[in-house]
């Protein structure tokens, strides 16, 4: 991912090399070709927008320092810039004081929310949490038993409804796994939730009830960032619909544009927690904008 978008903006960078001046000219060549490059890569338009008339004005008034020649100033702003739209600082996880911190999961089927349930678990794991993986995606036949078994790779406990009982309340059973973290040595949980293949009403009012139902600490939207502009939509149809505190990324290994990943933190105003690059349960990390706007500048 981001190939194509880190070609076209060093590229473009590099032409600037070795100006002792720029001229407006320069700059608003730049700022033309800067433009194409986030529209290619799938960036949403009015994030692009913003970024290029900040990049410009910031670029145009900028005193010649000592340090910088002007051609790493602009590198220097656009670097700052990226940062900016993919959340500035790093946002880390918020733990409950009373334990269990309550993590609760939300997005579109295959976005990844399964597999990332299991890292998630892994991760906190290896920070030294005790987690519980609660599966609340009672629609989907196979749904419990696939988290069970992301549960057991992952080495972690998976709290699920018993089996033979018809469908069930997921809302019932997500107090019951709190309940059941509570009163046993767990101290985080992940509530795992339903998703549709598209955004539904029902599917929205579902995770709507679990959060109202359990308050977790964090909603995390899961986010599959190949699937471009439709991430926006997305994004934008959660936040309304049931609302999150932060966003995960996942698949960032594709090879799609990778315009999704720069557009969703500023289109929801929601952080960016984690990012997962592929299947293997250590294919995450907790998302850096800093790492995020180097690796795309090169
Ligand atoms: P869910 O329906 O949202 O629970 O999605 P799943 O967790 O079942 O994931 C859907 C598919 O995407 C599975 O085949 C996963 O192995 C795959 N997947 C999940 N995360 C990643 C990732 O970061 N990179 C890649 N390449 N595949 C992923």
């Amino acid at each position: 991912m981001f190939d194509t978008l880190s070609e076209r903006l060093s590229g473009t960078l590099a032409n600037l090399r070795g100006k002792g001046r720029l001229s407006e000219a320069d700059i608003d060549a730049t700022a033309r070709e800067i433009r194409i490059a986030l529209l290619e890569a799938d960036v949403a338009l009015p994030v692009v927008r913003g970024f290029v008339a900040r990049t410009k004005e910031r670029a145009k008034g900028a005193e010649v320092s000592g340090a910088l020649n002007p051609a790493q100033q602009v590198v220097k702003i656009v670097n700052e810039e990226l940062v900016g739209v993919l959340g500035g600082e790093t946002r880390r996880l918020r733990f409950s004081k009373e334990p269990p911190t309550v993590i609760m999961l939300a997005g579109l089927q295959g976005s990844g929310k399964t597999t990332l349930a299991g890292k998630l678990a892994f991760w906190l794991k290896s920070q030294g949490h005790a987690p519980l993986l609660v599966a609340c995606d009672l629609q989907r036949p196979n749904a419990v038993n696939q988290l069970q078994i992301v549960g057991e790779r992952a080495g972690v406990t998976t709290f699920a409804p018993e089996p033979g009982n018809g469908v069930g309340d997921p809302v019932d059973v997500a107090r019951r796994g709190i309940e059941h973290a509570r009163s046993t040595m767990f101290d985080m949980v992940i509530v795992d939730t339903a998703g549709r293949l598209g955004v539904d009403e029902e599917l929205m009012r579902q995770a709507s009830d679990i959060r109202e139902a359990v308050q977790p600490d964090e909603v995390l939207f899961v986010v599959d960032a190949m699937i471009g502009q439709d991430a926006v939509a997305t994004a934008e149809a959660f936040r309304d619909g049931v609302g999150f505190t932060g966003v995960v990324l996942t698949k960032l290994d594709g090879d799609a544009r990778g315009g999704a990943a720069l557009s969703v933190r500023e289109v929801t105003g929601q952080p960016i927690l984690f990012a997962s690059d592929g299947e293997k349960l250590e294919n995450f990390d907790v998302f850096h904008p800093d790492r995020m706007a180097s690796r795309i500048l090169g």
